[in-house]
């Protein structure tokens, strides 16, 4: 389970650019990025609660001191990811259209409604999500939304936004800082943990994972985990490609979605942090191939990772 990430706090990852690690790996457990430039920063994500959000701040403020936050990306809709925007409610805070979605959806409230629920549900979400503190949050959603692309100067410097959703998420914004060979993936990366398919297709994440292997950058900060390369890329599209496959195999023998994701034997990907998100995985490849199959909303889908969680030693 969640491990001790070896090198957390503010990393220097190129002329410029920064990114925050979480100090430890976990559900929730999320980076963030900065990108200085002359006069004025960027900042890539917002913390999953106000304490981890005002620790960020104050640490990073040797930095932008000189060159304060005037833009922040969240890079997608799920909570721990932006959470903490009112702490930078100055800034202009710019979002792709489907994160905006995703954050009217499931907001602090619908959180903490989470891990009050009755049973195993209720027990999992306190689990995985007890040490956040959801109390005080007032959600503050992104002012400016765009589509497809969007480029920025930030004092000087370049930095590309690409929304490469629905994939992870309704919205999957990564960020592209081409002269440092920079790239924040948002949660299209998750680095030693599993990836979790909230959104779809399937396909579109593949294709997100081609775009940015075929992108002129050479350090990748994940949403999840350490500072990587590519080759973390490399694995996320192999399990994507793999949980598919197998999943489908599954759906065709018409085996039901919840025998399917006990029966699933997860082979190389078995020790990544949170393999119980392969519940959701399958849900959303049988949901694929099987359009009138109703989607779950959060208690269902954290019910159906908790049955997986506690098939396993440890619960
Ligand atoms: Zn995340």
């Amino acid at each position: 389970m969640a491990s001790v990430i070896p090198s957390a706090g503010r990393v220097e990852v190129g002329d410029g650019c920064h990114a925050w690690l979480a100090s430890r790996a976990g559900w929730g457990m999320s980076n963030a990025g900065l990108v200085v430039g002359r006069g004025a920063s960027l900042l890539v994500d917002t913390l999953y609660d106000l304490r981890l959000t005002a620790e960020m701040l104050d640490a990073l403020a040797p930095v932008t001191a000189a060159a304060p936050i005037e833009t922040v990306v969240n890079t997608h809709g799920n909570g721990d990811h932006w959470f903490g925007n009112q702490l930078v409610a100055q800034a202009e805070i710019v979002a792709a259209r489907g994160s905006l979605a995703d954050m009217r959806q499931v907001g602090p409230a619908e959180m903490r409604q989470l891990t009050v629920a009755p049973g195993l549900t209720g027990r999992f979400a306190r689990r995985i999500f007890g040490a956040f503190d959801y109390a005080g949050i007032e959600p503050v959603l992104p002012g400016r939304v765009f589509d497809g692309e969007l480029g920025l100067d930030v004092g000087g410097t370049e930095v590309r936004l690409i929304d490469v959703g629905p994939a992870h998420s309704a919205g999957d914004t990564i960020v592209h800082v081409p002269r440092d060979r920079v790239v924040y993936t948002g949660d299209i990366v998750f680095a030693g943990a599993t990836p979790v398919v909230w959104h779809g297709p399937f396909a579109n994440w593949l294709a997100a994972c081609d775009l940015l292997l075929g992108l002129d950058a050479d350090t990748i900060v994940p949403g999840h985990g350490p500072v990587t390369t590519k080759k973390a890329v490399r694995d996320i599209r192999d399990y994507l490609e793999y949980v598919h496959e197998q999943a489908t195999a599954r759906f065709t023998a018409g085996m039901p979605v919840m025998d399917a994701a006990h029966d699933i034997r997860l082979g190389r990907f078995a020790d990544l942090d949170e393999s119980e998100r392969l519940a959701v995985n399958v849900h959303t490849v049988y949901r694929e191939l099987d359009p009138s199959l109703p989607p779950l909303d959060g208690p269902g889908l954290f019910g159906r990772m908790a049955q997986l969680a506690c098939s396993h030693p440890g619960f």
